[in-house]
């Protein structure tokens, strides 16, 4: 199995307040004080305030885009400055202020469900702040297509098969707890254009969800079956390229939506938050793909990165499943039962669960 063991990426600005480090697991936000800055802290479910006084950082509002936290605000203020950190759901906090010399850091761990990490050794323990009440973790899952757009149509119809899934796949997270947004419900498009359809359903992946899975059904100008699952990036294959043209609505429209996707993956290599997210997406696609073969044998395509537009701004982590093709007399003709949908189904899940549950 190939998914990231440990990712750590820390970039240590120049009087950055506060340096942020995104580990596996949480996320370390180190405020440095110089002689005599006081700080409070107070937290509600959603926010960590930090009222800093005696010290007149820079006013800046940065997205984080980790499995922990959105964003962070710094507001000066006349006495000092609130940092205002936005929180993920079902996240907690721990504070701890290091001390050697005249050199003190107030450093804020916030972490996923109970995952601590070791405090270094000189770390003073502080009061914690109250533990937010528990949230449910949600999820976002987007049946490909709808409406006026069918999708890949061979043995079945892709745009049944994944509202279908979707469905399905609500049903068995719901009963684990896990609160499950669909970016449609019914057999609809979200806009005849297909920019803004697909503009919408990532708009619907914003950072007070989770994470985010586009489901799709493939098809084939020649004999080909199996799963695929895939995060953000580019791509240099040119049959994996006409692929994604097609599910970015096909045509020209799907070529010009392709280009715009790629020029944001070339951003996102010089955005270290947006990387970050990005491996996230990989643990995901991974965890994904590995339950989806274990539920139903398929065969694996692997998982992959390809510039589809619905992923290509997205801050939580966030993946397209190809399911099966719609168009091979085998695996089209088992998409449509319901014992293979069940089967899919409960691999998506599976997969999905192990992620928001670290791992486990
Ligand atoms: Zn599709």
């Amino acid at each position: 199995m190939r998914f990231l063991a440990i990712l750590i990426v820390f970039f240590p600005l120049a009087m950055a307040f506060p340096r942020l480090g995104l580990h596996e697991g949480y996320t370390r936000l180190v405020f440095d004080l110089e002689k005599g800055v006081q700080y409070q802290i107070s937290q509600t479910p959603d926010t960590l305030t930090l009222r800093f006084t005696g010290t007149r950082p820079a006013a800046s509002d940065t997205d984080v885009g980790s499995p922990q936290v959105a964003s962070y605000q710094v507001v000066p203020t006349p006495q000092g400055a609130n940092v205002f950190v936005r929180l993920r759901p079902s996240v907690e906090v721990k504070t701890f202020l290091l001390e050697d010399g005249s050199r003190r850091r107030l450093v804020v761990d916030v972490l996923t469900g109970s995952r601590a990490p070791t405090s270094p050794s000189t770390a003073q323990p502080r009061p914690s702040p109250p533990k937010p009440r528990a949230q449910p973790k949600v999820v976002v899952l987007d049946p490909g297509h709808g409406g006026v757009d069918p999708g890949a149509v061979g043995f079945v119809v892709e745009k049944e098969v994944t509202l279908d899934l979707a469905f399905r796949v609500r049903r068995l997270l719901e009963r684990e707890g896990v609160e499950v947004v669909l970016t449609r419900d019914r057999d609809i498009h979200l806009s005849p254009d297909k920019a803004t359809d697909l503009g919408l359903r990532a708009e619907i992946a914003n950072s007070k969800r989770n994470l985010f899975v586009s489901i799709h059904v493939n098809s084939a100008s020649t004999p080909a079956q199996g799963i695929e699952v895939y995060y953000f990036g580019n791509t240099l294959d040119p049959a994996l390229l006409a692929q994604v043209i097609r599910e970015n609505g096909g045509g020209e429209v799907g070529r010009r939506l392709t280009q715009e996707a790629q020029s944001v993956s070339q951003r996102i290599m010089s955005d270290l938050i947006a990387q970050s997210n990005l491996m996230f997406s990989r643990q995901l696609a991974h965890y994904v793909q590995a339950s989806l073969l274990r539920a139903t044998g398929a065969v694996d395509r692997g998982v992959r990165q390809a510039p589809f537009y619905v992923l290509r701004n997205a801050r939580i982590p966030a993946i397209l499943v190809e399911v099966g093709f719609a168009n091979h007399p085998t695996e089209g003709r088992r998409l449509q039962t319901e014992a293979y949908r069940q089967a899919l189904a409960e691999g998506l899940a599976r997969g999905i669960l192990r992620f928001l549950n670290n791992g486990e």
